[in-house]
């Protein structure tokens, strides 16, 4: 099973490498990086944001217009809201294999810190590995450092590890192999 990400023109440069080696590590599956074909919709001028779920509408037109059967996750650098939620740091579909997550607010500048790579690419792999997670049949785990935790804040993000848990890793093994 081979993973696609779409990385965005406007995402963080330089980061699509380091990013793709470490989630296929974490996901320990193949994973390839493209520039990002889609025009992406869903801008809301009243808040400034972008709404996910257009987002990744978007990404399943395209998906089945083009029979990519693959999972893909998508890069950007825009802010995400959806209905219901303040903010979003990424959303799944497992239901069509497509995600989205946003650097946006992964960016130390964000919060007025001051800019730290290692940071930005940590926080990356760690919020990709968690919406690719969902893609293959997760749902948020317990375990405050396990990559299923559904972080609420940076700090929540921050705290976790690079990894699944053991139980959360054993349910993505099966789940991979009972989709081969
Ligand atoms: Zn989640
Ligand atoms: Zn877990």
């Amino acid at each position: 099973m081979e993973i696609l990400i779409f990385w965005d023109a406007a995402a963080p440069p330089g980061f699509q490498l380091p990013v793709s080696r470490e989630l296929s590590n974490i996901m320990d599956m193949d994973v390839k990086v493209l520039e990002n074909p889609l025009v992406l919709n869903g801008y809301t001028g009243s808040r400034r944001q972008t709404d996910a779920r257009v987002v990744l509408d978007g990404l399943d037109v395209y998906k089945r217009r083009l029979s990519v059967a693959e999972p893909v996750l998508l890069v950007i650098s825009e802010d995400l809201f959806m209905v219901g939620a303040e903010f979003l740091f990424g959303l799944a579909r497992p239901s069509t294999g497509s995600a989205v997550v946003s650097s946006s607010r992964l960016d130390n500048s964000y919060y007025g810190r001051r800019r730290d790579d290692d940071d930005l690419l940590d926080r990356l792999c760690k919020e990709g590995a968690h919406e690719l997670g969902h893609l293959f049949g997760l749902d948020h785990c317990r375990e405050p450092d396990c990559i299923m935790h559904n972080p609420l804040t940076l700090d929540d993000l921050d705290r976790k590890r690079r990894d699944f848990c053991p139980q959360c890793r054993e349910r993505l093994d099966a789940g991979v192999a009972g989709d081969v």
